[in-house]
Formats: C-alpha cells, sequence, structure tokens
C-alpha cells in the first residue's frame, strides 16, 4: 500500500499546528525560517496533494472493481474494505475498519484463512486458494499478498462456479454409475448406429455373445444374425413404430444360436432423423428349449417324430384356407397298414414300433417338402398334399394317383424287425379338396372311408373318395345302431333249413335272420359282417349255439325229431376266442344236448390263422362228440392241403359250384374232383344251393348222398320246420 494512506492526517495536523506557532510566537523574528517553512509547506502541500489524489485514483479503482477487496495491518486491523468486500462479507465497512480480523470473523480461526494468511506473512509469500466459508454459506476464491504494512486480500465468491462444476461432477458419477450398471446388467445392452455399426456393447452382451466389446466396436450388427429377413424384417418395424419388441434368433462367437426376447427403441437427433438403435436382448434361450419340448410333446408324435393329429388338423384348416383363396386342389390320404395287428400279435409291440419308424421316413421321401405327413396313432398315417397341383381337377387326381403308386413302392422294400426283415402292404383312401368348402373333419371321414373301401377291395389298394360311400357310410352307421339295440330287443331268430340224403330228412342247419323293426326279416348277409367288426358276433354266436343246443334238447324228447342233427355256423372270430372250447362244452352241459347231434360248420378263413390251434380245438370237441363240416368248400384258399391235416366230418360243396353244375362244364369237373377227393379221404359230403332235380342227380351220380336246398325247402321258421319234419317222417312210412 502507498505511504500517504497511512501518514497524511497527522503531516496535515503538524504543518497546520507549525503554521500557527510561527504565526503566533515567531511571525516577524523568524522571516528566513518562515521563507524556508514556507518552501516546506508548499513542498510539504503540493506532496500532500499528490499523495491524496493517488490515493483518491487508487480508492477508485479499488470501488470499481467487481472483485473483493480488504486490507490489514499486521495486527491484522481492518485497514481498508472495498465496495464488492462488504457486499460479500456482509458487514459494512465502517463497522469493520481498525477491527481485528479474527475478533469479527471469528469461525475463521483455524480454518485455511488462519493458515494461509499467517504463512503469508511468516513465509512472505503470496497466497492462494479455494474454499467454502460456511458463515457466509459460499465458495471463495482468496488470494492474499504480503507487504510490510499488512495483508492485501482479493477474494471471490465462486460459489456458482463450484456448484456448475459439482453438477458436473455429479453428472459424471452418475453417468459413470449408469455405465457400470448397465455393465452389471445381465440383459445385453447394445446401441448401434443407423448405419448397423456398433457403438455400445456392454458386459451383458460380451457375456452373451463371447464378442468383446473391442471386437465388435464398428462392426456391422448384422454379424449377429443368421436369419437375415428377420433382422431386416424388425428394423423395418422399428422404423415404422420407433419401437420393436419380439423374440429372435442369434449368433455367438462360438456360432451357437440362442434366442433373445428383443426390445429395441430408435434413438432420434434433435431433427427427430433416426441416429441409432438402443436395443436390450435377454436371454430366453432355455424358455424357448422349454417351450419347444412342451410344443413338440404337444404337436409331435414320440415315436415317429411325426406330426400328430392336433398338428394334422391344424395344418389340414390351414390348407383349406389356402385352397378357398387360390382355388387349387388339394388331396388327403388316409393309410393304414395292411395286417398290423397280426404282426403286433405275433412278433411283439417292439416290433410294431419298429416298423413304424422305419416308414416314418419312406413316406416323407413320396412327398414334397410343404406336404405334411403326420401320424394319427397306431398303423394310421394322414398325408395332406398341397403342393404343385394342377388347376385341372383330372389332371390333379392323376398327379395323387402317382403319389399313391409311389407310396405303394416304398412297401416293397422289406421292414428289418431285428433279425428277421418283415413285408407289410398298405391300404390307402384319398379325398381330393378344392375350393368348394369342406371342413377338416368331413375331409378325415372321406379318406377314412375311401381306406375302409381300399380295404375291402383287397389289401395293398388305393381308393379315392366317391359321395356313393357317404350314402353307404351312413347306412352303416344306421344299422351298427340299430344292431346293438336289436340285440338289447332279441330280435334275432333262427330258421331251419332241412338236410336231407337219400332215406329222407337227416337234420337242419340253423340259420340266423334279424327280425328288424322297419326293414322286416333281413339274411344274414345284411348284418353279419358288421356283427364281425363290432364284436357283436361273440355274444350272437353264442346265443345261436345256446338256441341251436336248447333245440337239439327239445327234440331229442320228440320221437319224429330225436334223431336229426343240427349244424351251427361258427365265425372265424367266434372260434378264434381262446376259450371257444369251454364255451361249446358247457353250453352242451347246460342244454342237455347230445353232442353227437351238433355239426359245426367251419369256413377256411378260420384255417389260416394257426393251424395248430385249430386243430387242437378241433380235436378237443371232437373227443366230446362233436362233429365238424367245412363249408363253402371250393372258395378258399388251398384247399386241399387244409382239407387233409384237419380233422373233417364233412365237406359242403359251395352253392355257386352247384348253381352252374350243368352248364359250367368247369364247375361239373370241380364238383366231380371233390366228390372223389372226399371219397379217397374218407369224407362225407354234402351239396348245398340244389335247387333242381337234374342238379341232385348230377350231384347223386357222381357219389353225393346229402343235399340241402330249395329243391327239398328253403330255411323255415321254427314251427314250419317242424311242421315239414312231421310230414316227411309221415312220408317215410
Ligand atoms: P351258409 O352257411 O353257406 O348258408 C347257406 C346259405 O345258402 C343260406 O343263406 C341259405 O339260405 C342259402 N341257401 C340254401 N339253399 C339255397 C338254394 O337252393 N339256393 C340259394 N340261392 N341259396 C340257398 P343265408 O341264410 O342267407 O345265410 C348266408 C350265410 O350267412 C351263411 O352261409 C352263413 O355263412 C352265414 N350265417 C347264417 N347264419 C349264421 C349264424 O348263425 N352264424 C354265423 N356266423 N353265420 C351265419
Ligand atoms: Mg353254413
Ligand atoms: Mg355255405
Amino acid at each position: 500500500m502507498p505511504d500517504a494512506t497511512f501518514s497524511t492526517p497527522a503531516t496535515r495536523e503538524l504543518v497546520h499546528n507549525q503554521l500557527l506557532s510561527v504565526k503566533k510566537e515567531k511571525a516577524v523574528a523568524l522571516e528566513r525560517l518562515n521563507k524556508k517553512l514556507l518552501l516546506a509547506i508548499r513542498e510539504q502541500q503540493a506532496t500532500t496533494l499528490e499523495l491524496s489524489n493517488a490515493k483518491l485514483r487508487t480508492e477508485r479503482i479499488l470501488e470499481s472493481i467487481t472483485e473483493a477487496f480488504y486490507t490489514v495491518d499486521r495486527e491484522w486491523r481492518f485497514t481498508y474494505v472495498n465496495r464488492e468486500a462488504e457486499n460479500l462479507l456482509r458487514r459494512p465497512r465502517g463497522d469493520l475498519l481498525g477491527k481485528v480480523l479474527w475478533k469479527e470473523f471469528k469461525e475463521a480461526i483455524g480454518t485455511i484463512f488462519d493458515r494461509e494468511y499467517h504463512r503469508a506473512l511468516a513465509e512472505n509469500t503470496t497466497v492462494k486458494f479455494e474454499t467454502f466459508y460456511a458463515p457466509l454459506e459460499g465458495w471463495f476464491e482468496v488470494h492474499a499478498y504480503p507487504s510490510e504494512e499488512g495483508l492485501a486480500v482479493y477474494f471471490n465468491d465462486i460459489s456458482e462456479r463450484k456448484q456448475s462444476e459439482h453438477a458436473r461432477q455429479e453428472a459424471g458419477a452418475r453417468i459413470h454409475q449408469q455405465a457400470s450398471l448397465l455393465d452389471k446388467a445381465t440383459d445385453a445392452i447394445i446401441v448401434h448406429g443407423i448405419d448397423h455399426r456398433i457403438q455400445f456393447w456392454n458386459e451383458g452382451a460380451e457375456r452373451l455373445y463371447g464378442w468383446t466389446s473391442e471386437e465388435v466396436s464398428g462392426k456391422s450388427i448384422e454379424m449377429l444374425y443368421e436369419d437375415i429377413l428377420a433382422f431386416k424384417e424388425a428394423t423395418s418395424l422399428l422404423l415404422n413404430s420407433g419401437e420393436w419388441r419380439g423374440e429372435i434368433a442369434q449368433r455367438r462367437k462360438d456360432g451357437g444360436i440362442l434366442f433373445v426376447e428383443a426390445h429395441w427403441t430408435l434413438v432420434r437427433n434433435e431433427e427427430g432423423q433416426p441416429q441409432s438403435v438402443f436395443a436390450i436382448n435377454t436371454d430366453i434361450t432355455q424358455r424357448k428349449s422349454a417351450e419347444n419340448k412342451i410344443q413338440y410333446l404337444a404337436f409331435y408324435d414320440s415315436l415317429t417324430g411325426l406330426p400328430n393329429r392336433q398338428l394334422l388338423l391344424d395344418r389340414l384348416r390351414q390348407a383349406l384356407a389356402a385352397r378357398a383363396r387360390n382355388h387349387r386342389t388339394g388331396a388327403l390320404l388316409f393309410i393304414d397298414l395292411d395286417n398290423f395287428k397280426l404282426l403286433n400279435d405275433t412278433f411283439g409291440h417292439d416290433s410294431g414300433d419298429l416298423l413304424l419308424r422305419q416308414l416314418a421316413p419312406r413316406l416323407i421321401s413320396c412327398v414334397r417338402e410343404g406336404d405334411t405327413v403326420a401320424r394319427l396313432g397306431g398303423d394310421e398315417f394322414v398325408i395332406i398334399l398341397v403342393t404343385d397341383f394342377s388347376e385341372d381337377y383330372d389332371a390333379a387326381v392323376a398327379q395323387v394317383k402317382v403319389i399313391c403308386e409311389r407310396i405303394h413302392c416304398t412297401f416293397n422294400q422289406p421292414f428289418s424287425l431285428g433279425a428277421h426283415k418283415h413285408h407289410t402292404t398298405a391300404s390307402i383312401g384319398v379325398a381330393v379338396f378344392n375350393d368348394q368348402s369342406h371342413t377338416t373333419d368331413e375331409l378325415l371321414k372321406q379318406a377314412d372311408l375311401a381306406m375302409y373301401q381300399a380295404k375291402a377291395s383287397g389289401r395293398n389298394a388305393m381308393c379315392f373318395f366317391d359321395p356313393d360311400m357317404q350314402a353307404a357310410m351312413n347306412a352303416r352307421a344306421a344299422l351298427e345302431s340299430d344292431l346293438h339295440k336289436s340285440w338289447e330287443r332279441n330280435e334275432f331268430v333262427l330258421h331251419y333249413q332241412p338236410q336231407v340224403d337219400d332215406c329222407g330228412i337227416t337234420g337242419a342247419e340253423a340259420l340266423i335272420r334279424w327280425q328288424h323293426p322297419r326293414r322286416g326279416l333281413l339274411p344274414p348277409h345284411e348284418f353279419i359282417p358288421q356283427t364281425e367288426e363290432t364284436r357283436l358276433i361273440l355274444p350272437l354266436g353264442a346265443w345261436v349255439l345256446e338256441t341251436a343246443c336248447t333245440q337239439l334238447a327239445i327234440w331229442s324228447e320228440r320221437p319224429e325229431a330225436a334223431g336229426l342233427n343240427l349244424a351251427v355256423n361258427i365265425s372265424p372270430r367266434q372260434f378264434c376266442q381262446p376259450d371257444f372250447v369251454e364255451q361249446v362244452v358247457s353250453t352242451l352241459d347246460r342244454t342237455g344236448a347230445d353232442p353227437q347231434r351238433l355239426k359245426l360248420e367251419l369256413t377256411e378263413s378260420i384255417l389260416v390263422h394257426n393251424m395248430d390251434d385249430t386243430i387242437e380245438k378241433m380235436a378237443a370237441l371232437k373227443a366230446k362228440g362233436v362233429g365238424f363240416a367245412l363249408d363253402d368248400f371250393g372258395v378258399g384258399y388251398s384247399s386241399l392241403y387244409y382239407l387233409k391235416r384237419l380233422p373233417m366230418d364233412w365237406v359242403k360243396i359251395d352253392q355257386s359250384f352247384v348253381r352252374d353244375v350243368l352248364t359250367d362244364n368247369n364247375d361239373a369237373t370241380i364238383v366231380r374232383a371233390i366228390l372223389l377227393l372226399a371219397k379217397s379221404m374218407g369224407l362225407a359230403v354234402i351239396a348245398e344251393g340244389v335247387e333242381t332235380v337234374a342238379q341232385k342227380d348230377f350231384l347223386a351220380t357222381h357219389g353225393c348222398t346229402a343235399y340241402q336246398g330249395y329243391l327239398f325247402s328253403p330255411p323255415l321258421p321254427l314251427d314250419q320246420f317242424e311242421e315239414f319234419v312231421v310230414k316227411e317222417k309221415n312220408a317215410q312210412y
């Protein structure tokens, strides 16, 4: 500080006093001195004026600067305080001047002020520091300069700067915190530019995909996708709506595929232009694989891996909807293996499973990729053909036929079932569909029906559905429901057709009839096949046997009928039951019928299944006295072979030979051969369907002795048959 500031008032007083005393006491005498003094005074005055001008200038400057400024002497007394300092210290300068700093600002004792001010004076060095001063609730930047007189201090309020600095630091810390949060997140968080270049890749992404942030930075995000189309589709949706959520497959560094649930947000710049994509991808591979597993179990057949019924129905619905739009033709194939049950029964279910498993890929190889091969269950497979069919119906049908033939051909190769090779065939039913409205149910029924038709027309066949089949199917369904009711209502009756020899009536064949409430008396061919399919034949056959045996027991009490034999037709299903022998024996026991009078008529179809079992059963019953006739002889399989091995008593020449025996040389030859053969084997022969005397004579001439046919009598209800017997007996006497 300039000296003037400190010395001016004292100097002024001294000069003034000296002047007064000179005036009063030594005015005249000390003229010389006066002059000197005057000079001195002038000099002094000039100096004082100069000094005071400098001081004013300085103060003005100090007042006008925006920095706060104060000075203290070496005893820490305030010697100057500028206006800004008044403001910042919140004290008028009059209040401070002459006062001791540490008394006025006690809170500063022990603080950085204390330390640094003392250091400045002690070390005669400039100090500079920033600090928060609590009593004034602000941050200050302080510069202190030491001098002989004391300390000059400049200071500023830097609270605002400090705050924004602090805010910046906090924001920085927050960003840092957020970045580490992003890293801690288990999800992959990725930012890529609109040019697809990767800009940010958190640790979650490193963990999930295996690439480090450095490895991928600047690379294209497309590297994550195998299915680029799916990525492009998602991206275009994102660009449209600003956001995309969905599940998408991605690729790992090691080439593995993973599934993520993606949530992508489009980030725009200030002008609203798309700039980057902020993506959060959550790994759902495990969930997806669990879902897939559940889906697989729900929609695929575990044995063959083919779609199951559920998925088939779904695909069929889709196919029908597509057909309705594009007016093209498709086809539904119903495939059923021939004699599959026999394979299962003979070699066990494991063999059956093996065959089905081998069949699946063969069927797939017969069709195009867009077609569906499904397994309905058991040995039933269904194929939906939708690929590339001609618009022309007939041409499409021809194409379907080619595929069916291809399927039949795949069966030419044997299936290897463990040690042995197995050959099988399949029956195929086809329902063709185009844009006319069909339901999935209808189509499946139609194909199923056509398949049954194929089976009926001989196995290893194919058959296309036509509307007549539908009518037949409806009739069959009605019949089946009627049959069950009829059984409950006892609507079945037995008719008896006489069997005769040269001496007259020897007995009868019991033939079943159904007394239908609306349709009248129905012959067996109208319902026996259905009862066989529905297994109703088992209780029905048992009823026939029971009724026939009861009748035999009744007749045995009557002299005119006591000698009659009764033939009963046995269905293959009935005969194949394991307890068939026991059933017959217990029926005989229960009714008291004479086993010698009972003749069971079997057809050759019984015999193909298990020859040994058949022979065993027959032998057991023969031991009881029961007789056997081979019905419909001549129409079956390798007749002679069977005939030789079986313990038969009778052979019945089928009526088809008898009918044309006089007109067809072939038939005549067969009939003659049968009669010769039977004779040589010691078998009795009865001819059925004998309608004319000429037929009877021909048969008699060639050695036949027993007959059954309209020539003698049609099948008769019980009462009429009994009348017939009485009449015959009377005629004999
Ligand atoms: P089947 O055992 O060969 O019976 C002989 C069939 O020839 C009977 O037909 C009979 O009415 C018919 N018939 C007899 N004489 C003549 C004739 O001179 N000319 C012609 N055209 N036909 C004659 P039906 O009663 O219609 O029986 C048909 C078939 O139904 C039987 O053939 C038999 O296989 C089966 N069937 C009948 N009753 C039963 C039964 O109780 N159980 C089983 N499982 N099948 C039965
Ligand atoms: Mg018969
Ligand atoms: Mg017959």
